[in-house]
């Protein structure tokens, strides 16, 4: 990168820290499909989920844990707490140094891989628009922290993923397989319509 390059990198990355709201499109279009972090989210939950979501088939409320989230994000962060929006959904904090941190705060490591993949889309998306970045997963409850940072490998994970999303997204909706997040889901009685006597017994 020349040194004009950088320089007007450095002024970007002192506007996005000072401006109170920031809305970045982290998207990729591949074909006619729309890659966001939401989906690469939803490819590592659920390939049904994802297609769902895609073809704009959304049920998804406002429940208790999102709630709690919330709670988490505007209570123990408060002082970090940034307006940013990457494609359309809320980037916790962010803060702006040489290299640029996006944080996520989160209740729990049960979807770690899917968070790991959503926040490793957005630094993959960042490097690709020149900005160097640093990914930070806050479990508060567990007091802990998770630095991600995109190696090689990750980007031929994501770009492998990109990919599949693609192929999901224009194939036919994938059938609804039984996990144990299904109990949560907002798209449980469209999978299971008729079969409410499961109550989630399977392993995965
Ligand atoms: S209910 Fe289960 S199978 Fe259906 S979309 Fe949700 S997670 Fe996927």
């Amino acid at each position: 990168m020349n040194e004009g390059v950088i320089r007007e990198r450095k002024r970007e990355l002192n506007e996005l820290a000072v401006e109170p709201e920031i809305s970045l499109n982290a998207e990729v279009f591949l074909d006619s499909v729309r890659i966001t972090g939401v989906k690469v989210n939803y490819y590592h939950i659920c390939k049904t989920k994802l297609w769902l979501f895609s073809h704009n088939i959304n049920l998804e409320k406002e429940n208790d844990s999102v709630a709690i989230g919330k709670m988490l994000h505007e209570d123990r962060y408060k002082k970090n707490y940034k307006n940013i929006t990457i494609d359309g959904i809320s980037i916790d904090f962010m803060k702006a140094g040489t290299i640029l941190e996006i944080h996520e705060i989160k209740k729990s490591k049960k979807m770690d891989e899917a968070d790991k993949a959503q926040l490793s889309f957005y630094l993959y998306y960042l490097k690709k628009k020149g900005f160097e970045a640093t990914g930070v997963l806050n479990y508060p409850l567990l007091n802990k922290v998770e630095r991600i940072e995109l190696s090689p490998e990750d980007e031929i994970d994501i770009e492998r993923d990109i990919e599949d999303i693609r192929k999901i997204v224009l194939g036919s909706i994938p059938s609804p397989q039984r996990k144990k997040i299904c109990l949560k889901c907002a798209y449980q009685e469209f999978c299971f319509c008729g079969e409410n006597s499961w109550k989630g017994d399977d392993k995965n």
